[in-house]
């Protein structure tokens, strides 16, 4: 099932390699799809990549990705154990007098890159979808969406998967101080929900203790 998905995964990427139906397509170096665990309980989904994605070619290597792997590895989890994406796969960029600088992706942009972002879902199909920004979170949830009031609650995402929005580590970076703190507590909280999400789904999934292994459990206690 996992090679199967794999390989899905892999023919979409080339035909997202091949695609320029936004002027960005022209302008990246490399298309950024999402990596990791094809059979992944938990996706993680932002806004688009920056300029270290573009570069290598895959999502949150940056500073913030760096931070992604620490927020992760807070609930115990590696960034091979879940899947990580972007809304845009493109690196969405405004040259500024001769400076090229990020910028948020453009509506066109984030409905024209949909279908292959629907198609990584549809793949994997997670049973909890992290959306890290505002962008991403209103991608899936409607512009009326409010990172500062609806972040750490949960909704109904594609596929029935259960979906939260949480700050995006870019903007923690950017943060100093006390709100830094403050921020950093908040999205502390959500993680933790989403681990406990998790330990939910994998019981769920759990085979049942049948009579015999529950005996043997006793009898190792
Ligand atoms: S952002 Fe998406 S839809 Fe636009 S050119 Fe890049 S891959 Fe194609």
């Amino acid at each position: 099932m996992i090679d199967e998905r794999r390989e899905r995964l892999t023919k979409l990427h080339a035909v997202v390699d091949a695609c320029r139906r936004c002027p960005i397509g022209g302008t990246r170096t490399k298309v950024v799809c999402g990596v990791g665990d094809p059979a992944a309980r938990l996706v993680i989904v932002g806004e688009g990549p920056g300029e270290s994605e573009d570069r290598q070619g895959e999502p949150f290597v940056g500073r913030a990705g760096e931070l992604l792997t620490r927020m992760l590895a807070a609930i115990g989890l590696r960034r091979e154990d879940v899947f990580i994406t972007n809304t845009i796969k493109c690196r969405a960029t405004s040259d500024e007098s001769g400076r090229i600088a990020n910028r948020a992706p453009m509506q066109e942009e984030m409905a024209n890159c949909r279908q292959y972002l629907d198609e990584e879902l549809a793949i994997v199909r997670p049973r909890i979808i992290l959306a890290l920004g505002a962008p991403a979170a209103k991608s899936f949830l409607g512009p009326g969406f409010s990172i500062t009031r609806q972040r750490g609650m949960w909704f109904k995402g594609p596929g029935g998967a259960d979906l939260m929005a949480t700050y995006h580590p870019a903007y923690i970076l950017r943060l100093t101080g006390g709100n830094m703190t403050a921020v950093k507590k908040l999205v502390w909280a959500d993680l933790q929900a989403v681990r406990h999400k998790l330990d939910e789904v994998e019981q769920e999934q759990a085979p049942p203790i049948t009579p015999q292994a529950d005996a043997e459990l006793k009898l190792d206690l």
